[in-house]
């Protein structure tokens, strides 16, 4: 029965019901409130409403479910008896806040409305009580503030602007302070915030047509619904969309009695990391304000102080915060965000939740968690003997508090993705202007286009045009442009912006700034604090110290630097070096993985850059991608795909042998070793032709041939469906000479190498193959013409010829294909091609529509990114298994897009492939994901497993559908 269903959990006063909830019921702050109150932290009591709620809120027009009202009043009953105070009473008034809090932190992305209970009577008995009128008006101003723009849509910036106009004309002349000078929100006193409070309500009465409501519940129940409401704002929902947040029910709400950081200079609130978010050392890191409610630390409205502040000035109260910091590591194995409030010199925690991060600080914080303590003996002790952390937690924490396994398994794809942040090329510059250092060339760049300095909260560094409204740069990236984003501050409104935008600029606010938390997350360079910067949205430009910069003009951001940050025009970026724990955390995975990981490179630059990643070998080399490189490989190419007869064929085929013979050279040295795969020639040959009458006549008259019948041959070429035409392995079916050459010049090449001493094994892999046959007549082929060079250089070679798996009718007659290939590759692009029936080059129209959960929901993943497990794979497992009922080891990997994509790398592991194979980038993240895959099914840790274990796992190993995230590269296509 729906009544039986608890709608709400409380916590305070030691009790915590959702203690052994989830994060899909309470959300996460919910929980963290319910688990911090369990271990017995500093928690204000209070209550939280179960995402349910939210559910059931949008899929019942809007409406509460209906036991839910009830429930609040019994909360709230329950924690006026907690407090001793009661709500709307100005006898002894109990303040309460209302928060949103999602399964998944969306920070700022919902809403929150503080000091609800407030009204004209309440005020001034708060006042009383307090023996402070100014904090009770200030905190009646900020309700009126939040009430009206979050639950009746007044747009904020009408209070904004009158509280401007009170400290302008009142407080100003008051304090007789020059014009244009800052006026804090502090510096206003109780008279002048009276002012503020009844122009508030004026503007609230003016936009809702009502009075500002002075009943307390009617307030708590517009603002909990003000909370559902946030879900669906459209920040929240692009938040979600950028961040590929899917299947969650909806916002909790927690409602907590208030404790106030804004009651006078013993007061204050903060944000704080448990370790520094941006380089991950393991140090106390954050932002506070006194004298300060709620948002202001985050929203940057003052720029605030560090931790160290707290530590000189109430050293008692920093002491207990130390030990929520050591106390929540311990219990949760990770670094946590926390919020706190200090009111008359006690301290609060108001949230804990896991914390985000930079991608270097992902891996030093993993690592050093998993191999350093947190803190040391001594301090331990001294934690103890105060009687602030418990002996046990404390002995915890000065041991590793997480596995290795933990560690590996907490790093995300997009992780490593963004690891590799760009910086500035100074060394270039050093180079270009022949300065005599770095430095030099870093104050010479600096003097002629050194704009302002600020505070770079997300380091890395960014290169872009300047759009100063978030709409702008969304548009402006449509078009192409790098963005960068300029603002003020920015707010959950401008998410949009920021996510389309290489970078982030703002002339105010602290490293835990809206702006700072949403681009860290993001690995987006980030500056805030630029206070030199007067941006004039209006006008579509800024001044900065003399300088005019308009919407569109280039600038670049150096987050690297302290104090040079913002620079006019563009400065080259590069790539820096990933930090030391990465290497660590990649060498655990090593250990973990099963699966190996190969590259699909086709020139030995890629070969090199993909085993500086940690390729171990080429699962794919494209050797058509090889004719591309220079016009007379081209050339050649061409020659070859119009000839109509054999011998002008070889002819041409001729010209192209030595150019790949050395390109595999070139290759096999620089994987000296490691298995090296070569696919013979794949595309459709009409894809090589020249099409337009221009091009035609150019290639004629470089070829030496008629123009008449370049037409003729390049209309004869033309196929109604080429990528199921005359390509892959069928075109040496037809063109045995094309195979000759290719496997003369693998062969030759691999025996120049190892006269050399390179140590060589190619896998001359068939592509496209359909059937048994097809594949038979083209192996005897391969090793008729290897064997046949080996033999006439009297050389020895191992080498192996397979083919790739990419058609349906290749996977189900896999046991007679494995009779003569010598190993697998599933072409995973082709045959999801081939299986759906989806052409690679044009699904793109429309799979979108088809993965737009909001529209169709089709599929929840683009197939062409992340494999289709349950409809292709089925044809993937059924490959391997009949593969190796006729050839028990058959070596097997994945080359298509889904080889680097870590959810169908999972998938690769589940059913008991040897490698995957993907581009060089992805490297790092499919060995992430073969270490995740190993930990994620059980089949043992980093440390303990042996390659007997392998085996075993691989035989073990069965296929089941994944769920796993999707990285955002687009599957790869042009022949
Ligand atoms: C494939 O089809 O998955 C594959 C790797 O080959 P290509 O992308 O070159 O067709
Ligand atoms: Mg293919």
């Amino acid at each position: 029965m729906a009544s039986e269903k608890k709608w709400v959990y409380f916590f305070g006063k030691n009790i915590a019901e959702g203690k052994n909830q989830t994060k899909t019921v309470l959300g996460g702050k919910g929980l963290g409130l319910a688990q911090m109150t369990a271990i017995g932290l500093p928690v204000p009591a209070g209550f939280t409403i179960i995402t349910d709620a939210c559910d059931y809120y949008y899929k019942n027009g809007k409406r509460w479910p209906s036991p839910l009202e009830a429930a609040v009043k019994k909360g709230m009953a329950r924690l006026e008896k907690v407090s001793r105070k009661r709500f709307g009473d100005p006898q002894r008034p109990l303040l309460v806040s209302v928060r949103s809090g999602a399964a998944l932190s969306m920070p700022g992305m919902m809403e929150t409305i503080l000091n609800l209970g407030l009204n004209d009577k309440v005020v001034e008995s708060l006042g009383r009580q307090a023996g402070n009128r100014r904090f009770a008006l200030d905190a009646y101003r900020r309700l009126i503030m939040m009430y009206g723009s979050t639950a009746m849509g007044i747009e904020r910036q009408l209070f904004d602007h009158a509280f401007d106009e009170v400290k302008e004309h009142q407080t100003r002349v008051r304090l007789q302070q020059a014009p244009g000078t800052a006026i804090a929100d502090t510096d206003v006193n109780d008279a002048e915030l009276e002012a503020v409070v009844d122009e508030f309500k004026r503007i609230y009465e003016k936009h809702t047509g009502q009075p500002f409501p002075q009943d307390a519940y009617q307030q708590l129940k517009g603002a909990i619904s003000a909370v559902f409401n946030s879900w669906m704002a459209k920040k929240a929902v692009d938040y979600r969309n950028a961040e590929k947040i899917t299947g969650l029910k909806g916002t909790a709400v927690n409602i907590q009695e208030m404790v106030f950081g804004n009651m006078g200079d013993d007061c204050g609130t903060g944000v704080c990391f448990t370790r520094d978010p941006n380089t991950g050392e393991n140090v106390y890191y954050g932002d506070m304000l006194f004298n300060a409610q709620g948002e202001d630390v985050v929203a940057g409205v003052r720029t605030p102080l560090k931790l160290e502040e707290l530590h000189r000035i109430m050293p008692d109260v920093y002491d207990q915060l130390e030990a929520v910091r050591v106390i929540l590591e311990v219990e949760y194995g990770e670094m946590q965000d926390l919020e706190f409030t200090i009111e008359q010199g006690e301290l609060f925690m108001l949230q804990c939740r896991t914390g985000k991060r930079s991608p270097a600080a992902a891996f030093e914080i993993a690592v050093d968690q998993a191999s350093k303590p947190l803190i040391t003996p001594a301090r331990a002790k001294e934690l103890i003997r105060k009687k602030l952390v418990p002996r046990p937690i404390a002995l915890k924490a000065t041991k590793p508090l997480i596995s290795h396994e933990a560690a590996v398994a907490r790093i995300k794809p997009v992780d490593i993705e963004r690891l590799f942040y760009p910086e500035i090329d100074w060394t270039a510059v050093q180079d270009e202007r022949h300065a005599p250092s770095l430095e030099a060339a870093r104050e010479a760049v600096w003097r002629e286009s050194g704009l302002a300095t600020g505070i770079n909260a997300v380091p890395g560094a960014a290169c872009g045009k300047v759009a100063l409204s978030a709409e702008k740069a969304e548009a402006m990236a449509r078009h192409g442009d790098k963005v960068i984003l300029v603002r003020k501050e920015t707010s959950p409104e401008d998410v949009g912006g920021m996510h389309a935008s290489v970078g982030i600029l703002t002339a105010t606010g602290g490293k835990t700034s809206h702006a700072a938390v949403v681009a860290r997350g993001w690995g987006k360079c980030c500056i805030v604090g630029c206070e030199a910067l007067k941006i004039d949205e209006a006008g579509r430009q800024f001044s900065v110290n003399g300088k005019t910069i308009r919407e569109g003009d280039l600038i670049t951001l150096d987050g690297s630097v302290d104090k040079r940050h913002v620079y006019q025009g563009s400065l080259r970026l590069i790539n820096r070096k990933p930090p030391a724990a990465y290497h660590t955390l990649m060498k655990w995975c090593d250990d973990a993985r099963r699966l190996k990981v190969r590259t699909n490179a086709d020139t030995p630059e890629d070969a090199a850059k993909a085993v500086e990643m940690g390729a171990e070998g080429i699962g794919l080399c494209r050797t058509e991608h090889m004719f591309f490189a220079t016009e007379q490989r081209q050339l050649a190419m061409q020659e070859m795909i119009v000839a109509d007869t054999e011998e002008a064929r070889r002819h041409a085929l001729d010209k192209l042998l030595p150019f790949q013979r050395d390109d595999f050279v070139g290759i096999f040295k620089v994987m000296n070793g490691k298995p090296v795969t070569i696919r013979l020639i794949d595309p459709p040959l009409h894809e090589f032709v020249p099409h337009t009458e221009d091009k035609m006549k150019e290639f004629a008259q470089r070829a030496g041939l008629e123009l008449d019948y370049v037409r003729q041959r390049v209309h004869q070429l033309a196929e109604a469906n080429p990528m199921l035409g005359h390509r892959g392995c069928r075109l040496c079916i037809t063109y045995p000479e094309i195979l000759e050459m290719q496997v003369r010049a693998i062969i030759e090449a691999a025996i120049e190498c190892r006269k050399a001493g390179v140590k060589v094994f190619p896998e001359i892999m068939i592509p496209l193959t359909i059937d048994a046959r097809e594949l038979a007549i083209l192996i005897d082929r391969t090793k008729a013409v290897a064997d046949a060079i080996l033999a006439e250089k009297r050389a020895s070679l191992t080498y192996l010829v397979g083919t790739m798996i990419e058609t349906p009718r290749a996977a189900l007659m896999a046991d007679r294909i494995a009779e003569t290939a010598e190993f697998f590759s599933f072409g995973t692009n082709d045959l999801t091609q081939t299986t759906m029936a989806l052409s690679r080059d044009d699904a793109g129209r429309f799979l979108p529509e088809y993965c737009d959960r909001d529209k169709t929901a089709i599929f929840a993943h683009d197939p062409f990114q992340t494999l289709d497990t349950e409809g292709v794979g089925q044809l993937v497992r059924m490959g391997i298994e009949r593969g190796r009922s006729t050839r028990p080891k058959l070596k097997i990997g994945i080359c298509g897009e889904h080889g680097g994509e870590a959810s169908s790398v999972q998938f690769c592991h589940q059913v008991g492939m040897d490698y995957v194979s993907c581009s060089p980038y992805r490297v790092p993240i499919a060995r992430l994901a073969a270490a995740q895959a190993v930990i994620a099914s059980g089949d043992g840790g980093t440390k303990t497993r042996s390659k007997g274990k392998a085996r075993a796992t691989r035989a073990k190993a069965k296929a089941k559908p994944s769920t796993g995230r999707k990285t955002a590269r687009p599957a790869k296509r042009k022949k």
